[in-house]
């Protein structure tokens, strides 16, 4: 049952805030003078559906001695050895301090799982901070306010894929073990440039459906799952936090999230509801794979745009369904200019999956799961860092960075930071001189050369000295 979080950083970058919103009480003592000696406890923390205990290690440091004293990073590392899951807490408003790598150093020699968490991400000047966390090596660096208790759905996501969905549900302790190890080996991608992640289709595939009202979700969903399931649920409207039918399509396990057809259907004597971009957020954040309904008859209304870009800008992967196939007369030609509308209107994910159906009648549902199910193994594809830097060099030959006053841009190399979706970090000489023309192309290139259509892909721009 449940596991254990130490939250980790230098003092004053908002650990013990973290710990107090995680908690849900005020626990520890918040102090703006750092060094406060409080004690270790550990407490109960809740982060939607997700249950643990974390260490509360806000009484170890002390800001006064520029070095790492030996009693703090003994307890440091007391704290490490207790705990699951670290997060490793940095001040994205405040940038990189040299202590923050003297503790990062640590972590990552436990071996131990990290979620990198860059916190007073809401503050003004905090992406450069946000940047510079990539350097510490430890993976993708997730914005959160703990002081405002924003991000918190992605610091669960992100602790999901830290632990693995069983570690992180407590639903099995006998695979955890396991699993712990494949993602140490993932995180040495570096160290070995020829590592590539087998796709998992043992876990649940998380979907949402979204789409404006009337778009024909409920339908959809109730022809997938079929109507008894549905109303069988959990009623909604009660924990909108974890609305989520569990299903098998063709032996493969989904779990498909809260939607506003799901919940109108429970709730039927409501007045109809009107889906918002702020209704399907929720549910987005908790899916991985993000249907987009929309009506044929009417198709890209500036919402689903809206909601298109909301999913890309989350790290989702969309497809979509264009619905009421069955109400065209010229599906062909239809056709074709839908595909062209949807690469023009959404190039961030160039080669998306689009296909018709006819929730109606049933038709298309199989090539709909298809789709899915290709993004979902694309969104979670790996390539090596040796495959990355032999593309990379075609790249420099071919067409390298252009000058900026006078010097010509230097891309040292390339490696993929993260995945879900795939992430890249490129070292070069100048990330602040790099044209985002340029990276526009580096993204179209790779997502050409690795095979990875429909899915955003994002670059991190770092300096390679
Ligand atoms: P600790 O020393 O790492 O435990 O840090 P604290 O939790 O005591 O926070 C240090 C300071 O940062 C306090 O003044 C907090 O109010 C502030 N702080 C914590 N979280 C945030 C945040 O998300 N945004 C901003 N702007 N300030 C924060
Ligand atoms: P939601 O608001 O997105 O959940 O939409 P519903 O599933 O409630 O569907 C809205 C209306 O469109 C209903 O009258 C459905 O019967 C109709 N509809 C849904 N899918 C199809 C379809 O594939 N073909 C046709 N002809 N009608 C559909």
């Amino acid at each position: 049952m449940g596991f254990k979080v130490a939250i980790i950083g230098r003092p004053n970058v908002g650990k013990s805030t973290l710990f107090n919103r995680l908690v849900g009480k005020k626990l520890a003592l918040v102090d703006d003078t750092p060094g406060v000696t409080r004690d270790r406890r550990v407490h109960a923390a809740k982060l939607y559906d997700l249950y643990f205990d974390v260490i509360d290690t806000a009484g170890f440091e002390d800001a006064a001695a520029s070095t790492l004293p030996g009693r703090m990073r003994q307890q440091t590392e007391i704290a490490i050895r207790e705990a699951d899951l670290i997060f490793f807490t940095v001040d994205a408003k405040s940038g990189l301090m040299p202590d923050d790598r003297t503790f990062a150093e640590i972590v990552r020699k436990s071996g131990k799982p990290v979620v990198l968490v860059a916190n007073k991400a809401e503050a003004r000047g905090a992406q450069g901070g946000m940047l510079e966390a990539w350097e510490l090596g430890l993976g993708e660096p997730i914005p959160v306010s703990a002081e405002h208790g924003q991000g918190m759905p992605d610091l669960r996501d992100a602790v999901i894929e830290a632990l693995g969905e069983e570690r992180a549900f407590g639903e099995d302790e006998e695979e955890s073990d396991e699993i712990a190890a494949s993602e140490v080996l993932i995180g040495e991608d570096i160290a070995d440039p020829d590592a590539e992640a087998t796709y998992d289709d043992t876990k649940p595939l998380r979907i949402a459906v979204v789409g404006r009202p009337n778009a024909g979700k409920s339908t959809l969903i109730n022809a997938l799952i079929g109507e008894e399931r549905l109303l069988t649920g959990p009623e909604a409207g009660i924990t909108r936090d974890s609305i989520s039918v569990d299903w098998d399509w063709r032996g493969r396990r989904i779990k498909l999230f809260d939607t506003a057809g799901m919940r109108r259907k429970s709730r039927i004597h409501e007045k109809l509801e009107v889906m918002s971009v702020q209704d399907g957020l929720r549910a987005v954040r908790f899916a991985e794979i993000v249907v987009i309904v929309l009506d044929a008859t009417i198709p890209f209304e500036k919402q689903d745009l809206q909601i298109a870009d909301l999913i890309i800008r989350e790290g989702r992967a969309p497809v979509i369904a264009f619905n009421k196939w069955d109400l065209i007369d010229n599906p062909q030609e239809l056709l074709a200019e839908l595909r062209e509308k949807t690469e023009r209107l959404l190039p961030q994910v160039r080669g998306i999956q689009a296909v018709t159906v006819s929730a109606e009648t049933g038709r298309g549902l199989e090539k709909l799961m298809d789709s899915v199910i290709k993004t979902h193994k694309v969104w979670n594809s790996r390539v090596s860092t040796g495959k990355l830097n032999r593309w990379l060099e075609g790249i420099l030959a071919h067409h390298p960075p252009p000058a900026v006053a006078g010097r010509r841009l230097k891309i040292k190399y390339v490696t993929q930071a993260k995945t879900r979706p795939p992430g890249f970090v490129v070292s070069c000489s100048r990330p602040d001189a790099m044209p985002q023309s340029y990276v526009r192309y580096l993204t179209n290139s790779l997502r050409e050369a690795f095979d990875m259509p429909g899915v955003p892909i994002r670059m991190a721009l770092r300096t390679s000295d």
